[in-house]
């Protein structure tokens, strides 16, 4: 095996081990934030192994002299930039998802959270879903049962 070739498996080895990492946090049942926070970590590893490959294409172009090293080297390079993206988009997406459920109401899970409670301060949820709230005899935070005295839209 040439240098080129043992730096290429050994990147391509990290990229399954990211794939399989990814796959892990997808399907464990963990809390959203903690998932979240692993997903970013992922990406920031995923950044990382990429940066690495940038470097090592950048060196390996200038020690490349003929025309069909050169092209070798570029299959090569493609063929584990092509893996990488793939890791790197499917992260991306559920790392978005993700986001986006945090910041979801947690009565009606449609609606972005807007809606910060007093005097308890819990402000997981939509106004609509505390207007509804609101109309019923003793409104209470449906995450502490603390009487609710008012309601304050805020924006994230
Ligand atoms: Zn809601
Ligand atoms: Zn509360």
């Amino acid at each position: 095996m040439t240098d080129e070739e043992q730096h290429m498996a050994h990147l391509q080895r990290r990229v399954s081990i990211l794939s399989r990492e990814k796959l892990v946090i997808s399907n464990q049942y963990v809390d959203t934030l903690t998932r979240l926070s692993r997903l970013r970590r992922l990406l920031d590893r995923w950044q990382a192994v990429a940066t690495q490959m940038y470097n090592h294409n950048q060196s390996m172009m200038s020690k490349l002299t003929t025309y069909k090293d050169r092209a070798q080297h570029w299959r090569v390079l493609c063929r584990t930039n092509a893996a990488l993206s793939d890791v790197r988009e499917r992260t991306l997406c559920v790392y978005k998802k993700r986001l986006q459920e945090v910041n979801l109401c947690s009565i009606c899970l449609t609606t972005p959270i807007d809606c910060l409670l007093s005097p308890c301060h819990h402000g997981k949820f939509c106004c609509e879903c505390i207007l509804q709230l609101m109309v019923q005899e003793d409104p209470r935070c449906p995450l502490c049962r603390t009487a609710i005295q008012e309601s304050q839209k805020y924006f994230i």
